[in-house]
């Protein structure tokens, strides 16, 4: 894709119309908070659109404008104030995002939004790019079917159970999956999800998982950090760990060419995440099977923010804006720790303020909170990062930090 004439859009400029160089991002939440922190320290002014007055992104936005996602007025008033305009989630409607790039840049475009946005579509991209592309030979997603009709249920083969039914669209957190290990509770699964369009995808026996994150812009010149490793709870993250020894360098070197050759077979412009899974398939290593893909910053890049020269979110401003991607350099091991709502409530149930006195003491604890003001559980609230000069120094203070919070799934790490 070639960049948009109106690019570059330098910061603290501004135009013939006298309104300075302003930056919009779809959705206010914590993503959307992150990239107008990162837009502002750069000079750019900033418009959130996102329907909610309370918004994380909308608080600290020289403009909020509080309208639903697809509403004309709302989007008129964006693209009049924006000199370029991504989004922080895939479930903006990929239509809102066409309306938009009539005025303006949009990064990603509402192709590459609407392919994140439904599984079945994704899998066939990440089938498609796994074909065409020599380094993505081998990265396939896991055995799945689509299920959008009784007879595709009835059908379905054996191999695929037990399996994962997950909803082909507005699925998050793991939100919208049933777990279903034979046919009775397949199509139980399927009548509780409202028969609307799913993929029953086969349980695999996980290793790990880890993610990689990329940018990329509107040249086709593309960065990426290095892959994350991942632990979820819940089917929510819990904890990243990136640092040297996280997993097995030909590991790493496959996710890393798999995101970039996935990113190049849709002509991705901006920041893109892909969620893969470590399979054990009896080797020393495991296999590496592609997930899903996140259309803009990622929960698992957010270490990126202390623990490297340059941020997921600072990249993702230069690339909407047509500005030049340098590569990252993590200069510190990094372990990040999400903080969800739970760690706002004794193991009685009964509301308490964390121990924060305690984790700002630590060495290189870089505490994030977004702003939210009701804390309810699985809610993300926060995140904590522990940054450090050594791995077993940082997984000291990560040990430590979770011990005070009272995290789970940080116990048992060597
Ligand atoms: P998010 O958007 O927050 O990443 P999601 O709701 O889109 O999550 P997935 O990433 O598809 O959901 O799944 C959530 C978690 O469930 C995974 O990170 C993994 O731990 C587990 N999981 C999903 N699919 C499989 C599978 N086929 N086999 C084994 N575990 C799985
Ligand atoms: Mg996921």
């Amino acid at each position: 894709m070639s960049a948009p004439a109106s690019l570059p859009v330098f910061p603290g400029t501004v135009d013939a119309a006298g309104r300075p160089a302003t930056l919009g991002v779809m959705g206010g939440g914590q993503l959307g908070r992150m990239f107008v922190h990162a837009a502002q320290r750069l000079g750019y002014f900033t418009a959130v659109l996102d329907p909610d007055p309370q918004s994380p992104a909308g608080r600290v936005s020289h403009q909020h404008i509080a309208f639903a996602y697809g509403d004309a007025q709302g989007l008129a008033q964006l693209a009049a104030v924006c000199a370029a305009v991504t989004t922080e989630f895939e479930n903006v409607p990929a239509s809102a995002l066409q309306t938009l790039a009539a005025s303006c840049p949009v990064a990603p475009g509402a192709a590459a939004v609407a392919i994140a946005q439904d599984r079945i579509q994704e899998k066939s991209h990440f089938t498609a790019s796994a074909a065409e592309s020599g380094v993505m030979a081998g990265v396939t997603c896991a055995p799945y079917a689509v299920i959008e009709t009784p007879d595709q249920l009835k059908t379905v083969p054996d191999y695929l159970l037990p399996g994962i039914l997950k909803t082909a669209r507005m699925g998050y957190d793991g939100k919208g999956q049933m777990r279903v290990s034979n046919r009775a509770e397949l199509a139980a699964a399927w009548a509780e999800l409202e028969r609307v369009a799913c993929v029953l995808e086969k349980m695999l026996p996980l290793k790990a998982e880890c993610s990689v994150i990329v940018a990329r812009g509107w040249d086709g010149a593309m960065v990426a950090f290095p892959p994350q490793l991942n632990l979820h709870v819940d089917g929510i993250l819990a904890v990243t760990k990136v640092y040297e020894g996280n997993m097995s360098p030909a590991l790493a070197a496959r996710a890393q060419a798999a995101t970039k050759s996935i990113a190049e077979h849709i002509d991705y412009v901006g920041v893109l995440c892909v969620e893969f899974f470590v399979v054990d398939d009896g080797s020393a290593d495991g296999a590496l099977v592609v997930n899903e893909m996140a259309p803009r910053p990622h929960n698992s890049g957010h270490y990126t923010m202390d623990a490297c020269d340059v941020s997921q979110f600072d990249l993702q401003v230069h690339a909407m804006a047509g500005l030049p991607l340098p590569a990252p350099r993590q200069h510190s091991p990094a372990i990040m720790l999400n903080l969800l709502g739970d760690v706002w409530f004794d193991p009685l149930g009964q509301p308490r303020t964390p121990d924060w006195q305690a984790v700002l003491a630590l060495p290189g604890a870089h505490l994030h909170l977004y702003g939210k003001l009701e804390a309810r559980p699985g809610r993300k609230m926060g995140h904590l990062t522990l940054t450090g000069a050594d791995v077993a120094g940082v997984k000291a203070t990560a040990r430590q930090a979770a011990a005070i919070l009272g995290l789970p799934g940080f116990e048992g790490d060597e």
